[in-house]
């Protein structure tokens, strides 16, 4: 009840009452949360009744946003938090300890490859990468100590498939927790729960809130005690994503389905039209002359995915023309967002390399990853053709 003495001095304010109901979720920034009693605060800490306390632990609309991505995965009790990368470091810290060994995909996303490079053996945990597309070469990177495996199903910037079911037979024979980035292919195309993962993580960042205004990450296991060492790590590392980006990514989710739906249309047709052109290479997981196809066919189905990638030829000087042709399309090193953009991998993720370490991966100074948005595919093929026109 409201202070009549100090309406503004005193945190009681009450919310209207209203017999119809709000279609939106509310927006919940509070931090703290206040209890009645210590015997009602016990009760909320020992799991007797649900109860929020203080932020950094779980609020109303990371919750929402959890269910949301739940249901899209087939999980429970997943993890929202404060970015993609948090969701990584969420679950190797709370699930790896000194002396472990990790095995992690060859083109994971670069910040998990630094992950894997420089920040767990610091920590003590070692790590190999090996050849997704490969079992064998998974096999051969295994040590006793391996406790993970981590992979992303469509690879980035080669749009490469892993042979999941493999790896998912093997890392079960061996006790091997298999961890599946899902940020590229989403829910929509393939659920990793299905195919033998044990976790499974996204950048929410992309294609789920899908406008490239939040910045949020979700992780989620099949083991309760893994979820429960999860969880405590990331409240102790302080991972917590803000309420107004889990309330704006909730929003973005509401037309996730139309969103990927159409931009795996216009990817298809636009891949199949730069194909056209000739002196173009194009790498699309939905044609028949990708390298992987029959995986591809055999684990998405029809659903080849809204990333789509192609090398020119002309080197760094077509690239550059290439972009400025383009000029309703943006040049920026992200994916997911509603508006296609052209990312340059020479000159970004993969600018640390030499060009002979891009040469072995397949990355040359014109080859170019195009993360197709919605909209209308004719704008799209205008723009393409107009940047591949400029590059000769
Ligand atoms: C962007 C991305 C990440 C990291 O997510 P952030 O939200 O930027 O921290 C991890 N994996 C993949 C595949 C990504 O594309």
């Amino acid at each position: 009840m409201t202070s009549p003495k100090h309406p503004t001095l005193v945190r009681r304010t009450p919310w209207p009452d209203s017999v119809s109901r709000a279609v939106v979720t509310p927006l919940q920034p509070s931090v703290v949360y206040a209890s009645e009693t210590p015997d009602t605060l016990d009760a909320q800490y020992d799991g007797l009744t649900h109860g929020y306390t203080y932020a950094r632990e779980g609020h109303p609309n990371a919750d929402v946003l959890a269910r949301k991505i739940d249901a899209m995965e087939g999980a429970t009790g997943g993890l929202v938090v404060g970015s993609g990368m948090a969701a990584v470091t969420a679950m190797m810290m709370g699930t790896l300890k000194a002396g472990d060994h990790v095995v992690g995909g060859d083109q994971l996303y670069g910040r998990c490859l630094r992950m894997l490079a420089e920040e767990l053996p610091r920590f003590g945990v070692a790590t190999t990468l090996a050849d997704p597309t490969d079992v064998a070469q998974i096999e051969a990177a295994l040590r006793p100590e391996t406790r993970m495996i981590l992979i992303e199903l469509v690879s980035n910037p080669t749009l490469r498939v892993a042979d999941i079911e493999g790896i998912a037979r093997l890392a079960q024979a061996r006790g091997i927790l298999l961890a599946v980035d899902n940020t590229f292919t989403t829910p929509r195309a393939f659920r990793p729960f299905d195919h033998g993962a044990d976790i499974v993580l996204h950048s929410v960042t992309k294609l789920l809130a899908g406008h490239s205004d939040v910045t949020l990450g979700y992780v989620a296991t099949r083991d309760a005690a893994l979820r429960k060492s999860i969880y405590d790590t990331a409240v102790t590392l302080g991972l917590t994503p803000s309420p107004f980006d889990c309330w704006l990514a909730e929003r973005g989710l509401y037309s996730f389905e139309l969103r990927y739906d159409r931009a795996e249309e216009n990817a298809a047709r636009l891949a199949d039209h730069l194909a056209g052109l000739g002196g173009v290479r194009v790498i699309y997981p939905g044609r028949s002359d990708h390298p992987d196809h029959n995986r591809a066919a055999h684990l998405l189905g029809a659903r080849g995915g809204n990333m789509l990638s192609f090398e020119i030829e002309g080197g760094r000087d077509a690239a550059n023309r290439m972009t400025k042709a383009c000029e309703n399309i943006a040049f920026a090193p992200t994916l997911g967002d509603i508006g296609t953009t052209l990312s340059h991998p020479a000159s970004s993720s993969h600018r640390a390399l030499t060009p002979e370490g891009r040469a072995a991966v397949g990355i040359s100074e014109g080859f170019f990853r195009l993360s197709v948005g919605v909209e209308p595919v004719e704008l799209l093929i205008e723009e393409l053709s107009a940047g591949i026109r400029a590059a000769r």
